[in-house]
């Protein structure tokens, strides 16, 4: 059989423990021996990290705005017992943190869904796919906890004028809280929402709390709405897609009673609840995909889980272990489809198709990795990431 040709490389970014051992066996597997696979290849693991003192993170994610397309494997975010671990000169920030800050770009996450795993919201049929604006507001937000006084809200514009609102004339001890956001941040937000909804042919759906908090929400709003109807609105129309918003109470309630098969745009602490608790109704962390999009439509995908450090453990005890590639292996087709539009490559988007529909029929067909057996409907049996991997291997080989 010939090999499927690319045109541009994919960036790819290698990572650590479990998923590292994954990573390979999905490239020696099920994507070298179909595609002449073009990349350019950064090692994100944290030991080239610390040896580059975390440069090789930059290069990746400005490979990543050259290139426009990036696949990367899970990576450890150090704490202090990493940093005894590896022996680190510091304790490197989270390679997905700088990635995400030099792309601007915003995470959506949706899960895999198959017949066989009923989500615990009966009447979705469809991915909710959650996107969260990880900037500002609660997360970079000034506290204080104070006792009988004034709290003020003082602004000083550049020219030095002061603005100055009371809070609360405090009566007796109480808590205060400081919290901004950043008017570009939330307008590449709206891009990459937009831009993505078209990528996917989704409707887009954002909510806030606007009724409540009539400046900082209604900025939010109104951002959204402004480049809804200069930038986006005619390509909605186009697309048959539609940009929908509703406050966050009314959203909630309408998400539950959907069939899903949209995206959910929403502020930090709120996309940071609801995609823990979309995310548990649609079954497992192995099973849910991540993509970042920056607002010039720049794409990393990955999986949304970890690097399953408990699995490598076992691992380099000598166990073979039934750890789930399929969110990683959707990371890889999510890639090279993309990769295949931008290029206009037929045989690798028909790649990244049938690599999706072997590794679901494998599940479908009741060959599956440990994690999924509680949550299947109908017979399967667990068998180890290897054993997983070939059978998706042998399917796919009758797809081509
Ligand atoms: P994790 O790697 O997602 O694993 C947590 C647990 O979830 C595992 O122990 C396992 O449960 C289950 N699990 C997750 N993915 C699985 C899979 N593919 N197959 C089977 N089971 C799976 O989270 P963590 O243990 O909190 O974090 C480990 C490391 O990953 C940390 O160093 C963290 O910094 C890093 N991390 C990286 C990313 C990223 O790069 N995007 C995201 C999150 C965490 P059982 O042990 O019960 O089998
Ligand atoms: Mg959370």
């Amino acid at each position: 059989m010939q090999k499927i040709k690319m045109k541009t490389p994919l960036v790819e970014m290698d990572g650590d423990e479990m998923t590292r051992i994954l990573w390979k066996n999905i490239k020696d597997e099920l994507i070298l021996p179909f595609v002449d696979l073009k990349t350019e290849y950064y090692d994100l693991g944290l030991k080239k990290r610390d040896e580059t003192n975390d440069e090789i993170t930059l290069q990746a994610a400005r490979a990543t705005k050259k290139l426009g397309v990036a696949v990367k494997c899970a990576t450890i975010t150090p704490n202090k017992q990493r940093v005894e671990e590896y022996n680190l000169k510091e304790m490197w920030k989270s390679p997905n943190g700088t990635i995400r800050a030099e792309l601007d770009g915003t995470v959506f996450r949706a899960p895999i869904i198959i017949p066989a795993i009923k989500p615990a919201v009966s009447n979705w049929k469809k991915p909710i796919t959650i996107a969260r604006h990880a900037y500002g507001d609660v997360y970079k937000a000034t506290e204080m906890t104070v006792d009988e006084g004034k709290a003020e809200l003082v602004f000083t514009d550049l020219d030095g004028k002061v603005t100055r609102e009371t809070i609360y004339d405090f009566e007796c001890g109480g808590v205060l809280q400081g919290q901004f956001n950043k008017q570009t941040s939330i307008a590449s937000f709206a891009r990459s929402c937009f831009n993505y909804a078209l990528a996917t042919k989704q409707d887009l759906w954002f909510s806030t709390k606007d009724t409540i908090s009539k400046k900082y929400d209604q900025t939010f709003k109104l951002i959204f709405e402004d480049i809804y109807e200069k930038e986006f609105k005619k390509q909605f129309e186009k697309q048959g897609i539609t940009y929908f918003y509703t406050l966050i109470d009314d959203a909630v309630a309408r998400v539950i009673r959907s069939e899903g098969g949209f995206i959910w745009a929403l502020k930090n602490y709120d996309g940071d609840v609801m995609s823990d608790m979309v995310s548990t109704a649609f079954g497992s962390l192995a099973m849910m995909t991540s993509v970042l999009v920056s607002p010039d439509g720049k794409y990393e995908y990955e999986a949304a889980h970890g690097t399953v450090t408990r699995h490598y453990y076992k691992y380099l005890a000598g166990e073979r272990t039934s750890t789930n590639p399929v969110a990683t292996i959707f990371a890889w087709s999510g890639a090279l489809r993309k990769r295949g539009e931008l290029d206009n490559l037929k045989p690798l988007i028909g790649f990244a198709d049938a690599l999706e529909k072997a590794t679901l029929d494998t599940i479908n067909g009741g060959t599956v990795t440990k994690d999924l057996i509680p949550l299947m409907t109908t017979p399967a049996t667990a068998v180890y990431s290897d054993e997983f991997i070939s059978a998706i291997r042998n399917t796919l080989e009758k797809l081509l």
